[in-house]
C-alpha cells in the first residue's frame, strides 16, 4: 500500500535551522536576554520543532497565503508581502532585521496598516482580545509578537498595525489593531543594543529562569538554567521517539482497550522508567520533560513507588 500520509507528514514535518548573526523582530520581545544573545551565539544549537510543531508551521504559512488571496479577492490592496529591511544604531550597526507579513490599505479611507498573520490553537485564541493579553499571556512566544509587530511599525514608518488571527480549528478571524508607540519600541532597540554588546564581549547576559519559559525553551540544553534542575538531562534522539510512541499507545489503548496494546505499552513504561533512572531522574527532550516523581501508594502497610510523569514542552501556541 502507498504510504501516502507519511510522505505528506514528512514533508511538512521538515525543519531546518537558519544562521543567524543579527537581532530579529519576531525575537526581541522575548523576556529573557540570555534567550536573545544565545540565539546570536548558539544558533546551530538551537533544538528544532519536532515534525509535529513544523507541520503546525507549515500550516500557518499556507493559512496566510489563503488570507491574502481571500482578501485580493475582495478588492482590498494588499502590498508589501514579506517586506524586509533592518533598523540600524547610532554608528549604522544593524539593531534588529524585520520581516513584514504584509502591509495593506483601506477601502474607504485610505488608511495604510501593517498586517501580521497569526494562526493560534483553539485554546489560546479566546485569550486574546487585547494587546495588554499578549503580554499577560502565560506562551513566551505570545508574548513576543507585539514587540515583532512595533518593530515592523517602527521599520516600515507605520502608525498602525493589526495582529490579523486566525482560529487553527474553525478558521475564524478576529484582529487586534495596534498603534506605533515610540517608547516602547526605542526600549526594544536599547535592548537590542545590550545583546549586540554582550555578544561583542561574548559575555552572559541575565537569565529569565521562569519554568513556563525554560520547559519550552530552544536553548534550555545549552543554558541550563538552575530552574530546571542540577539532575536535569538532554534525552536522546532515541529516547525521544520512544515518548513519542508511548502517546500513540496511549490514544491507541484509548480507542481499542486492546490488552496487547497495553502489555506493550507496559514494555515501553519500564524502559523509559529505566533510562530516566539511570540519568538522575529528570529527562528532557525536544519535545518532552519526563521526570519520575516518588508517590505514596496508600495502602497498608504504606509504601512508595516512582510514578512516570511525562508531559509535552513544545507547544502550538
Ligand atoms: S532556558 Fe530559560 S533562562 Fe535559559 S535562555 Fe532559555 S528562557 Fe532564558
Amino acid at each position: 500500500m502507498l504510504d501516502v500520509a507519511k510522505a505528506l507528514n514528512d514533508e511538512r514535518g521538515k525543519a531546518s535551522i537558519h544562521p543567524c548573526h543579527v537581532n530579529r523582530a519576531s525575537e526581541i520581545g522575548h523576556p529573557c536576554l540570555e534567550y536573545l544573545r544565545l540565539a546570536r551565539v548558539a544558533w546551530d544549537k538551537r533544538l528544532a520543532p519536532d515534525p509535529v510543531l513544523a507541520s503546525i508551521f507549515y500550516e500557518g504559512r499556507l493559512t496566510e497565503r489563503d488570507a491574502v488571496a481571500m482578501l485580493n479577492t475582495l478588492g482590498f490592496d494588499v502590498f508589501e508581502q514579506q517586506r524586509s529591511g533592518v533598523i540600524k544604531g547610532r554608528n549604522n550597526e544593524p539593531l534588529v532585521t524585520w520581516h513584514l507579513d504584509w502591509r495593506m490599505r483601506a477601502k474607504d479611507n485610505g488608511e495604510v496598516v501593517a498586517v501580521e498573520h497569526k494562526r493560534l490553537s483553539p485554546f489560546v485564541w479566546p485569550k486574546l482580545d487585547t494587546p495588554e493579553d499578549f503580554f499577560n499571556s502565560d506562551r513566551v512566544h505570545v508574548r513576543k509578537w507585539p514587540a515583532q509587530l512595533q518593530v515592523y511599525l517602527l521599520g516600515a514608518e507605520n502608525e498602525k498595525g493589526l495582529m490579523l488571527l486566525r482560529n487553527a480549528w474553525t478558521g475564524v478571524y478576529k484582529q487586534i489593531d495596534f498603534q506605533l508607540d515610540y517608547a516602547y519600541a526605542e526600549g526594544l532597540l536599547k535592548k537590542a543594543e545590550q545583546v549586540n554588546a554582550a555578544v561583542e564581549a561574548e559575555q552572559p547576559l541575565p537569565k529569565l529562569e521562569e519554568a513556563a519559559a525554560c520547559f519550552r525553551c530552544d536553548f534550555r540544553h545549552v543554558c541550563a538554567p538552575a530552574i530546571m534542575g542540577d539532575a536535569l538531562v538532554v534525552g536522546s534522539d532515541d529516547f525521544e521517539s520512544w515518548l513519542v510512541k508511548q502517546d500513540g499507545l496511549k490514544a491507541a489503548i484509548a480507542e481499542t482497550g486492546a490488552a496487547e496494546i497495553e502489555k506493550e505499552k507496559k514494555a515501553l513504561d519500564d524502559r523509559i522508567k529505566a533510562y530516566i533512572a539511570a540519568n538522575g531522574g529528570r529527562v528532557i527532550t525536544k519535545s518532552y520533560l519526563a521526570e519520575l516523581k516518588a508517590t505514596n501508594r496508600k495502602a497498608t502497610p504504606a509504601t512508595s513507588y516512582d510514578r512516570l510523569v511525562v508531559q509535552k514542552v513544545n507547544e502550538d501556541g
